[in-house]
């Protein structure tokens, strides 16, 4: 991975891809969700930040899973919380 980026995001060798185009959280409750991400430790597919329900940081903070992939077509990055950083691939 990219220079710079943390230790957790260089320890991500094969990018896990969305196996659905859905929040698995904002599904089961009937919610909208604005952009999704792939967690790279479980490959969770769940909402962002500007989402209402914010699945995908819940996750992270809940399962300490670090890295997340953008899920959006056309962007290639992966993004690390609790580093705050950011790589394109
Ligand atoms: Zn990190
Ligand atoms: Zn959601
Ligand atoms: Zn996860």
């Amino acid at each position: 991975m990219n220079e710079g980026a943390c230790a957790h995001i260089e320890a991500v060798d094969a990018i896990k891809h969305a196996k659905a185009r859905e929040c698995e959280e904002c599904v089961k409750i009937h919610a909208r969700w604005v952009h999704l991400r792939t967690c790279q430790t479980c490959g969770v597919t769940l909402c962002c930040d500007s989402s209402p329900n914010r699945h995908a940081s819940k996750h992270a903070r809940a399962t300490t899973h670090p890295v997340i992939a953008s899920a959006e077509p056309g962007e290639r990055w992966l993004y690390c919380f609790p580093d705050d950083a950011l790589a394109e691939y």
